[in-house]
């Protein structure tokens, strides 16, 4: 009996790519598969996405994974340090690198041989990575005046967008428009949140991660809303079942009672395995069909269930933690996290399978 199982079904990953070239017909698309591909395998999405124009990871690391595997498309950097030796691999192995701190100018002005192919990314609000919309001209001016460098196109990220009635996305969107309007290359501003919401930010390429791996990163609206399927199925099995009477205590610091005489469960999957600790009794677990509610504290290897309203589940069945019918968003929630980290956040004790 196979413990906690990760399976990652293709047709799914697929699927939402095709929602995303629903909202923004036309425009490129680079998958994000940073984080191995949001903890479902980089190698594994990146094939399943050959349709995918490119693929936006953080390192080069993350990318020579991609090359590696075989992939020949455009590979976009998103948070790399230059110096020599990384300016070498990434025109060796022929990546795009985003360019947002004066540093990574300097490390450009040194390299030599085989050109590199940069996106400049421009700050217009998040605070986070990018050069002032200032100095746009000023950024242009001294790349393009480099031999080895190709200057690809303008960047920007979005801080809010998952919240249509935020207004800074709207000012982002203008700051952006304004730095860049009249310069040569390609625009990308929009993650998953500006492809769904934000029509005005699709530009020339668009950058989706979350909403490929079938989660929402909408305030309002849910993955069944925007037809999002589920690509992780984690499922573990049921190694123990038992019925306490009124009033006994189930699992570490003895902080839940069985209110009755009720039938409680074990599922073979915890913190060790990358579900949440902190998920509170409640938390939704899927046990043939039925949501079964977590009680006591998730330890390391298992967590209790409440099978008061799945009485004949056996031994041996098989839990769904998040997947088709619990969307990992729910889950999320209830342990005051998102969809991202606790993709994430599996460890290599899950055993990943592709469907
Ligand atoms: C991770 C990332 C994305 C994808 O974001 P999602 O919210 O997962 O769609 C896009 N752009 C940049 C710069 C990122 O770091």
């Amino acid at each position: 009996m196979i413990r906690a199982q990760a399976s990652i079904h293709r047709a799914a990953l697929a699927h939402n790519l095709q929602r995303v070239r629903d909202h923004a017909p036309g425009r490129a698309v680079y998958a994000a598969v940073k984080a191995d591909g949001y903890g479902h395998g980089a190698v594994t999405v990146a094939l399943a996405l050959s349709d995918a124009d490119g693929f936006a990871v953080s390192s080069i690391e993350e990318a020579l994974q991609l090359r590696w595997a075989g992939l020949a498309k455009p590979v976009a950097l998103l948070s790399q340090m230059l110096d020599t030796e990384a300016c070498d691999a990434i025109a060796e192995h022929a990546l795009e690198v985003v360019v947002f701190h004066d540093a990574q100018l300097e490390a450009l002005a040194r390299h030599i041989g085989l050109p590199i192919r940069v996106w400049i990314k421009l700050d217009t609000g998040m605070h986070r990575l990018g050069f002032d919309c200032a100095r746009a001209d000023e950024i242009e001016r001294r790349l393009s005046g480099l031999d080895a460098v190709e200057i690809v196109g303008w960047l920007t990220h979005l801080a809010c967008a998952d919240d249509p009635a935020d207004a800074l996305t709207s000012r982002q969107l203008a700051a952006f428009t304004q730095a860049t309007g009249k310069r040569a290359g390609r625009r990308s501003i929009a993650n998953s949140a500006g492809v769904l919401a934000w029509p005005d930010a699709h530009a020339d390429v668009v950058r989706p991660g979350i909403m490929l791996y079938g989660s929402s990163p909408m305030v309002d609206r849910s993955a069944a809303e925007l037809d999002l399927k589920s690509v992780m199925h984690l499922t573990a099995p049921l190694i123990a079942r038992q019925t306490l009477a009124a009033g006994e205590p189930v699992g570490y610091g003895a902080t839940w009672r069985t209110p009755e005489t009720m039938p409680v469960g074990v599922v073979g999957i915890g913190y060790g395995d990358g579900y949440p600790r902190h998920a509170p009794a409640g938390t939704p677990v899927l046990l043939g069909g039925v949501r079964v509610p977590l009680i006591g504290r998730v330890s390391m290897d298992m967590i209790t269930v409440d099978l008061r309203d799945a009485p004949d589940a056996q031994v041996g069945d098989r839990a769904t933690l998040w997947g088709p019918g619990l969307p990992a968003d729910e889950i999320a929630a209830a342990a005051d996290t998102i969809a991202y980290e606790l993709f994430c956040r599996l460890t290599p004790r899950v055993l990943f399978d592709i469907r």
